[in-house]
């Protein structure tokens, strides 16, 4: 007598069960993907009492007959695959054939389908994997599949459930995925009889994930369409630098169609925006992943979350130069949109006559009252771009012009970082300037937005970009010392620079031992010129000294530079000139990179004229 038999089929069912339903949530995910590939461009979910009471599925695909109903229960039943060759390029989500009797084997199931084409439907009943009733019924053509008492017959795995909060929202979790991922199927989900979640497959991919998201937009489009028809391609929609820290900010992933986790995509994706992360923030969207079937291999995980890529590191750098270009892409709209507008009128709407007193007299008031004080910069009108002052700010302008702050301690040219404009007039940046707020933000208008710009943030993005390419093409430029600066160091510090110091010089400086640890830095980087040059070194040595950089290597770099960037730069409180205003404004315009700090924040925010009538319900 042997000792080993086979299972019969109802154990093995179970047993899949365990791997393939987790929880609600997974027994929504098969349902959903066996709608998709039955062709379905209408899904509607509904769950009660978080699932375990009732998972219903109602879709308008193919449908199935009654031989079909009762062939889908059997183990290994499948229309999707027939032999080894199929297994190698599968095209649909579903193929291993566990998923219905795997539900049916902890669940009651009712099977309601009909086919295009019939007259009558089949309605098939089904209990914890045992046949209960076959009959036909009128029905419309698709499939309602409902799952009943879930976990009914397993109660330990019922235990292991969480609160009905946390199952519905992982069962949304999973609708919104497969939402984003066929962007032109609808998708409604019932929770208790009530309407959670309505997505039209006629509505925009980009209007969908801002619903999923919360997060109203603007995206960067990741779109890296083949030169092949026949070679992997990643498109998708990621949210900008500075909103990748709020806690519905996550990275959703597909294959071809495919929801899925994925470390190496993720990673990509950070790679391509490294320098424009903010600190805690990750990539946040998703991306939409698309290669031969025979290229990945989906067959890994029993519940199909994790696949495999036959050459990851060409998918690696696909994504992240894919990442890495829709980076670029925002400041191309971004320059179209501020930089190359022509200045029209900004205030379309005529000032009324009643008004004029209290706008002309506003900003003596304000500044009487102590409030925000006139801006120091008269806003120029360019000749011939057709700008009209409106008669009622006209005579803000003037006092603007007049005022004695204008004149009031310019900074003096040669201590600007900022180089004054080649030519006299400044270089074309499409904005007219209005003024300098708070020592920190510049105002503009370009066409009718209003431009709000950090200085500091602005600054720091342009010289980290200058510093990286000068560092990359071989060494930071440096500066020597007028007078060379010493500095003790710790054994520890002075082994760092030891250890760092072919790094070190290639950042711009020049250090020397002068005996002991005293060392003497005799140049620093140009472009860092006016700060602090012992602290500065010793800033640095701080990062090489540090494990808790981001990664060694690269990252570590890029991490000095922006810190040198940051020293370098203007500071919030450093009043600008107009020279100086306009000298950033002309190199913000001809940056390749200048939308976000190397830190992730915003450089400039703006706002639409019809955004502000908003403000004050203006008709
Ligand atoms: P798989 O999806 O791996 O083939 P399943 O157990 O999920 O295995 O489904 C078994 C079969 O039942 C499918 O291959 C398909 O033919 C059929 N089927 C399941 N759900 C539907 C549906 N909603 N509409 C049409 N056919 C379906
Ligand atoms: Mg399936």
């Amino acid at each position: 007598m042997s000792k080993i038999r086979v299972l019969p089929e109802h154990l093995s069912n179970r047993i899949a069960a365990g791997e393939v339903v987790e929880r609600p949530a997974s027994v929504v995910k098969e349902l959903l993907e066996n709608s998709l590939d039955a062709g379905a461009d209408r899904i509607e979910v509904e769950i009660e009492g978080g699932g375990t009471r009732l998972i219903r599925i109602i879709d308008n695909g193919e449908g199935m007959d009654e031989d079909d109903i009762l062939l889908c229960l059997e183990r290994h039943g499948t229309s999707k695959i027939t032999d080894d060759h199929d297994l190698d390029s599968i095209s649909t989500l579903g193929f291993r054939g566990e998923a219905l009797p795997s539900i049916g084997s902890v669940a009651k199931l009712v099977i309601v389908s009909r086919p295009a084409g019939r007259e009558l439907g089949s309605r098939v009943v089904a209990d914890f994997g045992r046949l209960i009733k076959v009959h036909e019924t009128g029905c419309p053509c698709g499939t309602v599949i409902e799952v009943g008492s879930l976990f009914g017959n397993t109660p330990a795995r019922r235990k292991f459930l969480r609160t009905l909060k946390t199952e519905i929202g992982h069962v949304e979790e999973v609708v919104k995925n497969y939402a984003l991922a066929v962007p032109a199927v609808t998708f409604i989900v019932r929770i208790d009889g009530r309407e959670a979640l309505h997505l039209d497959g006629a509505d925009t991919i980009e209007s969908r994930l801002a619903r999923i998201m919360r997060y109203k937009g603007p995206f960067m489009e990741v779109d890296s369409r083949p030169v092949r028809q026949d070679r992997p391609f990643v498109h998708g929609l990621l949210v900008p630098p500075e909103a990748t820290i709020s806690a519905a900010a996550i990275l959703r992933l597909f294959v071809n169609g495919r929801t899925i986790k994925d470390k190496m995509m993720i990673h990509a994706a950070a790679e391509g925006l490294r320098g424009f992360l903010m600190k805690g923030g990750g990539p946040a969207g998703f991306l939409h992943l698309r290669l031969p079937p025979d290229e990945v291999d989906v067959n890994v995980h029993p519940a199909k979350h994790e696949v495999r890529f036959r050459n990851s590191h060409e998918i690696h750098e696909l994504i992240r130069q894919a990442v890495q270009q829709a980076v670029q892409g925002l400041q191309k709209s971004i320059k179209t949109e501020i930089f190359s507008m022509p200045v029209k009128t900004a205030l379309s709407v005529p000032p009324e006559p009643e008004m004029r007193p209290a706008v002309t007299g506003l900003p003596r008031t304000v500044d009487a009252a102590g409030g925000p004080q006139p801006l120091p910069y008269p806003a120029p009108i360019p000749p011939g771009t057709g700008y009209t002052a409106p008669e009622a700010f006209a005579g803000a302008g003037d006092f603007a012009a007049a005022s004695p702050l204008q004149a009031a301690e310019p900074a003096p040219e040669e201590q600007s970082p900022l180089p004054a404009p080649n030519s006299p007039s400044g270089e074309r940046h499409g904005l007219s300037v209005i003024g300098q707020f708070s020592d920190l933000y510049i105002f503009c208008q370009s066409g009718d937005r209003l431009v709000v710009i950090d200085q500091h943030a602005a600054h720091e993005r342009l010289l980290f970009e200058r510093l990286r390419r000068q560092f990359l093409q071989g060494r930071v430029t440096s500066q020597s010392l007028l007078f060379p600066v010493t500095v003790e160091l710790s054994l520890l510090q002075s082994r760092l620079v030891e250890k760092n110091i072919r790094e070190i010089e290639r950042l711009g400086f020049s250090v020397r031992e002068f005996g002991g640890n005293t060392h003497i830095i005799s140049a620093v980087p140009a472009l860092a010129g006016q700060c602090d040059s012992a602290r500065l070194f010793m800033d640095m040595l701080e990062r090489f000294g540090s494990d808790t950089s981001r990664t060694a290597g690269a990252g570590r770099l890029e991490d000095i530079l922006a810190d040198m960037a940051c020293k370098a730069a203007v500071r919030s409180g450093d009043r600008l000139t107009a020279a100086e205003i306009d000298a950033l404004l002309s190199q913000m315009a001809r940056a390749d990179l200048f939308s976000h700090c190397p830190h992730g924040r915003p450089v400039l925010k703006y706002f639409q004229a019809e955004e502000i009538k908003k403000w004050f319900y203006r008709p």
